[in-house]
């Protein structure tokens, strides 16, 4: 199994060297540990923006379904809707980091999956 829980920790999924991130958002083209290339294509982390993607989508229903279950039946709608769509707007761009190196670590298992060993 590749490395999720390395990713989640912000190291390299792959040989878990960290840091791998030159500041909070930029990863760094390859892994100074096992020479692994992030970026493999242009339009490669279009992956991490669907993990971001669904992973909001998520929080927003769970967030919306928790908060209504909680003041059923007098719901603050205003207070609800305020709270989930700030949460929802900052989520997303303190996750994004995560989602990259999540999005390698899934990739990575692609690859397993289909005997490639090497990246370029
Ligand atoms: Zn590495």
């Amino acid at each position: 199994m590749p490395g999720y829980g390395r990713a989640l920790r912000r190291a390299c999924p792959r040989c878990g060297h960290s840091p791998v991130f030159s500041s909070f958002y930029d990863l760094s083209h390859r892994c100074a540990g096992c020479d692994l290339l992030f970026e493999r294509e242009p339009g490669y982390w279009i992956g991490a923006m669907i993990i971001n993607t669904a992973l909001i989508s998520f929080l927003f229903l769970a967030s919306m379904g928790l908060g209504m279950w909680l003041f059923w039946p007098d719901v603050p709608w205003g207070w609800l809707l305020g709270g989930v769509i700030t949460l929802n707007a900052v989520i997303p761009v303190v996750f994004y980091p995560l989602s990259k190196t999540l999005w390698v670590a899934l990739d990575l298992s692609f690859q397993e999956a289909a005997g490639e060993r090497e990246r370029r």
